[in-house]
């Protein structure tokens, strides 16, 4: 993997699951993290992870799905470290579950509606600003995290699937318009990955989660890292508007 030394990479759902292996993967290779969590604790403690390994970061708490809150968090990369290289836009939550014509329309219509503000709105905020403060800085990539779910449907995860498939077209479309300035632009498409947003399934469904993995096993925090490691790095430098699937073969039958 080529080094990060120099480079300045903002991480968002820094906190836990696949972020935070982000976040310590891009810090272990010479990157100096900014850190972005809702939680003031977690986002801490990553971030003292970081330094107690030799690595630079920095908490920026904010919720993902207020603009002026991720404006800060850029801001906050650019002060403290002189710009902005590199953006991982990760932050996401489960949505509502079950067919669209069984929600009920007070709390699954909230519900959908902040799904839309954490797991799409937050693309775009994050995008609006990050965009100009790498091609201040010279140039770099962002990798925004999609689903499986932001290529294929299910049918009882609508809104979550609509908020993936938003994440997609708008990584396509931000790919095209700034690749001629520097700055490189993918999404990544994970299977079911063993992460804390799984912890309230139950076994029974964790176990058929299992089965619709053909290589037996939800993945790993760290191989979805691998991965946006890779795409944010220089070894990635022709690729640009893609969508990656990482999902153990889930979409392949
Ligand atoms: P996770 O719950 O372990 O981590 C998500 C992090 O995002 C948490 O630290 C949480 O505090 C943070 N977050 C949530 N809402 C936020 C907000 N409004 N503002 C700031 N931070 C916020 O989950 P994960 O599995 O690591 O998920 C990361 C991303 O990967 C999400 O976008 C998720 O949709 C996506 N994803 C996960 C899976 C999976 O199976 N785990 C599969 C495909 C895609």
């Amino acid at each position: 993997m080529d080094g990060f030394d120099g480079k300045v990479a903002l991480v968002t759902g820094a906190a836990s699951g696949i972020g935070r292996a982000v976040a310590l993967e891009l810090a272990g290779n010479g990157a100096k993290v900014v850190a972005v969590d809702l939680k003031d604790g977690p986002t801490q403690s990553i971030v003292d992870e970081i330094a107690a390994a030799g690595g630079s970061a920095i908490a920026a708490p904010a919720d993902v799905a207020d603009a002026r809150q991720v404006k800060a968090g850029v801001d906050a990369a650019v002060e403290a470290f002189g710009g902005l290289h590199l953006a991982f836009n990760n932050a996401g939550i489960g949505g509502p579950q079950g067919l669209l014509g069984d929600y009920d329309d007070s709390d699954d219509f909230a519900a959908y509606q902040r799904l839309i503000d954490i797991n799409l709105n937050s693309v775009y905020y994050g995008m609006r600003y990050e965009i100009p403060a790498i091609i201040a800085a010279g140039g770099g990539a962002i990798v925004n995290t999609s689903s499986i779910l932001g290529i294929v449907g299910e049918p009882t995860a609508a809104p979550y699937s609509a908020a993936k498939h938003g994440v997609a077209g708008m990584t396509k479309s931000a790919g095209a318009a700034y690749a001629a300035q520097g700055v490189r632009i993918n999404s990544v498409h994970p299977g079911y990955i063993d992460t804390p947003l799984l912890e309230a399934l139950p076994k029974e469904a964790y176990e058929a989660l299992v089965q619709k993995h053909p290589i037996g096993r939800l993945g790993t925090a760290e191989e979805v890292a691998h991965l946006v490691v890779f795409l944010l790095s220089d070894r990635a430098s022709f690729i640009n508007g893609s969508q990656y699937l990482i999902d153990g073969g889930y979409t392949a039958v």
